[in-house]
């Protein structure tokens, strides 16, 4: 498989009051075609900051990409203009977010909320988008799409709303998705249908996709491949299977102890005791040491690098540095 999206050395800081973020920090990852790549961590790990660079949605002067590239189709993402950008956003690359109320407007039409991309990006006619508009809302599994083409968002429930959502994000054929949390609002029934519909999707577009989550469930059901995030750093990743069979960092093996349930929502992702670190106050350490219970001195002073540490898997933890295992 082709790669689609290379990310090289990315790292995005935010600039706050008590001091500088290292929301994402020297993260390298690709997503091939027609593969779901799922970006997990907890909240403020730095995935949905992936997310938003990738997007070119990181607004200065509060944020700001400041190293890396962003491959996607022979382009360097991060050297185009907003213009260029927008075009790549309308057609190639979608995206949607957790809560989809965010994303639309509460004052315009279902309708015409869909219609639009399609009159901007695809030059359809005003006739022929509303036609497709009501294509979409019935290809993403909604009944009585002819009355729901002229609701307002207000009255379709949170299921419903994310549904057209994905309507919104695919009537473009993108060749990537970025899914950033796309049912953590939802119950678990609507979730698992949501997320088969987009597998469907995927398989018959041969569209790739980025999904963001917190919920190893999620991973188990839809990864081909796995990006485990702490603190905006890579600490593992690997193949699916692999990953869950033989995680290889600590961190890894503290998230998958919760043993996710297939089609199970899990709010809280596990308890690994202590907190992520304050990311005002990280120094040149691994960390993951204070929650670590293998945590060796070299830990405390020096940042393990991501690295091979057995076939299609790599971490980052001093565990694997052979020199100080084999002496
Ligand atoms: Fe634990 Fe050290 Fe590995 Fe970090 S580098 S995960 S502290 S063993
Ligand atoms: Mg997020």
């Amino acid at each position: 498989m082709k790669d689609l999206i290379q990310i090289d050395h990315l790292s995005t800081y935010f600039n706050t009051e008590s001091g500088k973020v290292k929301a994402v920090d020297d993260v390298s990852l690709r997503v091939r075609e027609g593969e779901i790549v799922c970006i997990v961590g907890e909240s403020g790990c730095g995935k949905s900051v992936t997310a938003m660079s990738i997007m070119g949605l990181v607004e200065e002067p509060g944020g700001k990409v400041v190293n890396g590239q962003i491959h996607f189709d022979g382009k360097d993402l991060l050297q185009l203009t907003k213009n260029e950008l927008r075009t790549i956003r309308g057609n190639d690359i979608s995206m949607i977010f957790q809560e989809p109320m965010s994303s639309l407007n509460p004052v315009l039409k279902i309708g015409e909320q869909i219609m639009e991309p399609l009159i901007i990006h695809q030059k359809l006619s005003k006739k022929e988008a509303r036609e497709r508009a009501i294509q979409l809302i019935e290809q993403v599994g909604i009944s009585r799409a002819k009355q729901i083409v002229d609701s307002y968002p207000h009255e379709l429930s949170g299921g419903m709303l994310q549904r057209i959502m994905i309507a919104i994000a695919i009537s473009s054929n993108p060749k990537l998705l970025i899914a950033d949390e796309p049912t953590t609002a939802l119950d678990v029934t609507i979730q698992a249908q949501i997320l088969d519909m987009l597998r469907q999707f995927k398989e018959q577009s041969n569209m790739s996709i980025m999904l963001i989550t917190h919920d190893l469930g999620v991973v188990a059901e839809m990864a081909d491949y796995v990006i485990v995030m702490y603190a905006g750093k890579i600490v593992e990743e690997g193949e699916v299977v692999k990953l869950f069979e033989s995680p290889q960092h600590p961190y890894t093996q503290g998230l998958l102890k919760s043993k996710p349930v297939l089609n199970q929502r899990q709010d809280e992702l596990y308890s690994i005791p202590g907190q992520v670190p304050n990311p005002l106050e990280l120094t040149e350490s691994c960390y993951f040491h204070d929650r670590c219970e293998h945590c060796m001195d070299i830990c405390r002073t020096q940042q393990p690098k991501l690295k091979e540490v057995a076939l299609q898997q790599k971490a980052a933890c001093w565990l694997y540095e052979e020199a100080l295992v084999h002496g």
